[in-house]
């Protein structure tokens, strides 16, 4: 039998289902599960999906489809007329269908969708008769016109326009022109004379942009589309779309034609566009937008603002639109219990689209709705709350980073207040974001990738500007609604964005922007309110957002305490930031670096001193000066981290960085010091190292010159005992750096605990101190048996760890990496997130070998890894006891532990 390519679905039937969504994209899966599944049989125009399969065939096979696909495609066909009783062609009762794109994850707008498929100079006057509507008729063939020369002739075709200079906005500016001259101000004002005009004035435009004709034969429109679809999924802004959100290429998309149903026949017709809760609040309440007399495109394209579909969703400035509930309240009841329906069946929140056609309601698609951080959250826990899901589904269902953007900063209030707001838009992307305005996506790229923070300012945004929405702090769109574009992408990736902001004019010509008698040039800074939907001139201060009087946020996390093994600790080398990480919950400080504890202006001259002295006596000169300061800085952290265990890493980085740079600096040093200024520039020159990276730096430093390492012991101790004589716990652990031989460790483990030692007994008390090691060399992970012996914990270095089993520069990558992931020769940057094939490879072998030596050796995590997800459940599944990471990034890690927990446990149960 030949193999499958064509699921039909429709009249409460369905080849597929909703888990079939890498073969039927998730459009195509979804649209079989709610017409076919018996606790759905919704209302769905019958239709049919072509596998994804046929796209990767497509692409192997020079663009040729399989033989077979022809044959199954037209028996679908034949299905779908039999259940509506037209038939595709027919002159006297032509039967018309979309056709549009599925990915197996939704990819908004990023692909090509054509409508009305089927209409041509023949079926027109039959459709005419049979509908007994000619506009809608003439309508639905001007889109036609526009959409599939757009699509099919130009896109798919390759042919890359001047901006500005494409068929659809050639085809656009003719409409807005006649528009303008009959004092129109809406489409809906088109008559049908209007209409028949427009759409012969679109034919010779087209074919004397093609040089062909506007093809007028159903079979070719179709099978020009199908082929579109698939040309698309190659396309730059859908290939550069993947590469953000990391889609792989080998998916493909699927195609599905689907008859069409009309929401612009007349006033007993509409569309829209809805979520079952507020996607970006997470409020549970229905949520949508809906237009009179009009087809999908022009709610999601934002080219009219629509109404809310109820009057729960109305807010101030909508309040004089219709709803559809008050419209056509018997079919808002039916769509209100569709959407229930949906919800309840699917377990999640969902964004669905109707068309009512004469007062018969159909579902056009139904998804899983992307969320902002915020609702994601609030869904995720009151889903939990009234057993929807469990509490594990809801963990998982959160992504790491929607936790990071509930850590976003809002506008200061106060700041707010005085501020002279400019206009009021729909608050499509909460959060506060202050940049410089730019009016195209190419410039908020290159602005951005000079430094500068920029907000993008459009009309309305369409998919050819997403690496602009993507380089920019946020989005205003003067036009559009919730659903439009710029609100969808925006909301994916949880970004500032305001949409529908009518009172914006834009001049692309002077780069200029009119609102309400002010005029912002480019270049201008301005603050949007995202949350309030509020746009003011200038730039407003920000403030961190504070998630603790998050209700929903503080007990998601709670659950996720609840899951996790992980410890959480945050690198931290100042009171204020380990306060900072206490509060989001830091369970230690895994990272103390000391070296930044160095570079104060009171204290670099002695530490120079100390460097650049010959002998022993001078250096321990110096570093008594340091001693009392040192102290200081340890009992401020010991005191913020309250009890909780302190690992702080003896001195790291090479001596060289320390260096005076200048003529003038070593002058002022040799006067101190009272060495002439020769010596010490010989000196200075002489401490010069090629390879700082890999030379006198970390525990060689303490090797040979172990009264550095002293001093630093003596003010750990010192700050410890003093503070337990205070009643104030304290956990010191003292970390080695950059060890690579065990030799180095039980040097300085000699000299450590001798003065350790001194400080308690000159204290007369105990401070209950431990000594580890980073492991952040190969070597270190290779002899990893011999030293655990002598160490009471290991933390790997990731950061040092990836340098050197890479042999990659960590200051130097930044100049080709971002080529390597460009060419996919890398899939991430190994510095972000661990390379666990290599990296890890070293990790694991030192996590065997050492707890081969002792079982319950503690280990953890301190490379800036710590923080980043895949690498913090790489850490569980290697049997880690703690992730320690910046601060801002300590609740994610903690979600990251508890989902780690979580997917070990699913993997499991596949497993079994
Ligand atoms: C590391 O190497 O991963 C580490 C935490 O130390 P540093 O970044 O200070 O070298
Ligand atoms: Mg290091």
């Amino acid at each position: 039998m030949a193999k499958k390519y064509i699921y039909f679905f429709g009249d409460g039937k369905a080849d597929g289902n909703a888990r079939m969504k890498n073969l039927l994209g998730g459009k195509g899966a979804n649209l079989a599960e709610m017409a076919g599944h018996p606790k759905l049989k919704l209302p769905v125009p019958p239709g049919f999906t072509i596998t994804t399969e046929i796209c990767t065939l497509y692409y192997k096979n020079k663009q040729k489809y399989p033989k077979e696909l022809k044959k199954q495609a037209d028996s679908a066909l034949s299905r779908v007329e039999k259940i509506i009783g037209k038939k595709f062609g027919d002159i006297h009762n032509p039967l018309l269908v979309s056709v549009r794109s599925g990915a197996r994850s939704s990819m908004p707008g990023m692909m090509e969708t054509v409508l009305n498929v089927g209409l041509t100079t023949k079926t027109i006057p039959g459709l005419i008769k049979k509908t007994g509507n000619e506009r809608v008729v003439f309508d639905a063939y001007r889109r036609l016109l526009m959409m599939y020369s757009d699509v099919v002739m130009e896109k798919a075709a390759g042919i890359e326009p001047e901006e500005g200079q494409g068929i659809r906005q050639k085809l656009e500016h003719t409409m807005e022109t006649l528009k303008r001259e009959k004092g129109y101000t809406t489409d809906t004002d088109l008559t049908v004379n209007d209409l028949k005009k427009l759409c012969d004035k679109f034919r010779v435009i087209i074919k004397n942009t093609f040089k062909k004709e506007f093809p007028d034969k159903p079979h070719e429109q179709l099978w020009g589309g199908i082929g579109a679809v698939f040309q698309s999924w190659m396309g730059k802004r859908a290939v550069s779309y993947r590469r953000i959100e990391k889609i792989p290429e080998e998916w493909g998309t699927a195609v599905n034609v689907q008859a069409m149903v009309f929401g612009n026949a007349g006033d007993s017709s509409a569309t829209g566009v809805a979520f079952t809760r507020n996607p970006a609040t997470g409020e549970d309440m229905f949520y949508g937008e809906w237009l009179p007399n009009a087809q999908g495109e022009d709610v999601v394209a934002g080219l009219r603002t629509p109404n809310p579909v109820n009057k729960a969703g109305k807010t101030d400035d909508t309040m004089h639109l219709h709803s559809l509930e008050e419209e056509m309240p018997e079919l808002y009841k039916q769509l209100f219990s569709f959407q229930k329906n949906l919800e309840k069946h699917y377990r999640d929140m969902q964004d669905i689209e109707f068309t009512i056609e004469d007062g018969k309601l159909w579902m056009l698609q139904t998804r899983v709705g992307k969320r902002n951080g915020q609702a994601a959250i609030r869904m995720a826990v009151e889903m939990a709350r009234s057993k929807l899901i469990t509490r594990e589904t809801a963990l998982l269902r959160v992504k790491p980073e929607q936790i990071d953007e509930l850590l976003h900063p809002g506008i200061d209030p106060d700041a707010e207040k005085k501020a002279v707001e400019l206009a009021k838009g729909l608050p499509a992307g909460p959060g506060g974001a202050i940049g410089k305005v730019v009016f195209t996506a190419d410039d908020a790229e290159s602005w951005s990738n000079r430094g500068e923070k920029v907000i993008l300012v459009r009309n309305e945004t369409s998919p050819e500007d997403v690496h602009g929405m993507h380089a920019a702090q946020a989005i205003l769109t003067a036009k559009g609604g919730i659903t439009s574009h710029a609100a969808l992408v925006a909301r994916g990736w949880g970004r500032c964005c305001i949409v529908g902001c009518s009172a914006l004019h834009i001049d692309l010509l002077k780069k200029e922007l009119h609102v309400n008698g002010k005029v912002i040039g480019e270049g201008d800074w301005i603050t949007l309110n995202g949350t309030k939907g509020r746009v003011y001139a200038g730039k407003l201060n920000l403030l961190p957002v504070d998630p603790e009087h998050n209700s929903w946020y503080k007990e998601l996390m709670k659950w996720a305490d609840q899951f996790r093994k992980l410890r959480v600790r945050t690198n931290a080398d100042a009171p204020e930031d380990s306060a900072v990480a206490r509060n989001f919950g830091a369970e230690g400080i895994g990272l103390c670096r000391t070296e930044h504890m160095f570079f104060g202006t009171d204290r670099i001259k002695a530490i120079r001193e100390m460097i650049l002295s010959e002998n022993l006596e001078g250096r321990k000169k110096a570093l008594l000066r340091l001693l009392p300061m040192q102290k200081g800085d340890f009992i401020g952290i010991f005191k913020a981290m309250k009890g909780l265990p302190v690992t702080v890493r003896l001195l790291d980085p090479p001596l060289h960085e320390f260096l005076p740079h200048t003529d003038k600096e070593l002058e002022e040093l040799s006067a101190d010091m009272n060495v002439p200024f020769e010596q010490l520039s010989a000196k200075n020159k002489s401490l010069h190292e090629f390879n700082p990276m890999l030379g006198h730096r970390g525990c060689r430093l303490g090797v040979t010159f172990p009264e550095i390492y002293e001093m630093q012991t003596q003010a750990i101790m010192e700050a410890a005992c003093e503070l337990t004589k205070q009643k104030i716990k304290v956990i010191p652990e003292i970390m080695v750096p950059l060890v690579s031989h065990v030799k180095e460790l039980e040097a300085i483990k000699d000299v450590v605990i001798s003065v350790a030692d001194k400080v308690q007994k000159e204290y007369r008390i105990k401070v209950p101190y431990t000594v580890g090691t980073m492991i952040e060399l190969p070597r270190a992970c290779v002899t990893s048996d011999e030293i655990a012996g002598i160490t009471d914990f290991y933390s790997f270095g990731t950061n040092d760890l990836t340098q050197t089993v890479y042999g990659l520069s960590r200051d130097d990558s930044g100049r080709f990496l971002p080529f390597y992931i460009e060419h996919g020769i890398l899939k991430e940057d190994p510095f972000i997130s661990i390379d666990i094939e290599g990296v890890g490879s070293f990790m694991r072998m030192a996590v065997e070998k050492g707890r081969k030596v002792k079982k319950n050796l503690k280990m953890g995590i301190c490379g800036e890894h710590g923080g980043d997800p895949k690498s913090v459940e790489f850490c569980h599944n290697l049997g880690l006891d703690y992730v320690s990471c910046s601060p801002y990034r300590v609740p994610i890690a903690r979600f990251a532990a508890a989902q780690a927990v979580l997917k070990e446990k699913e993997k499991k149960k596949k497993r079994r």
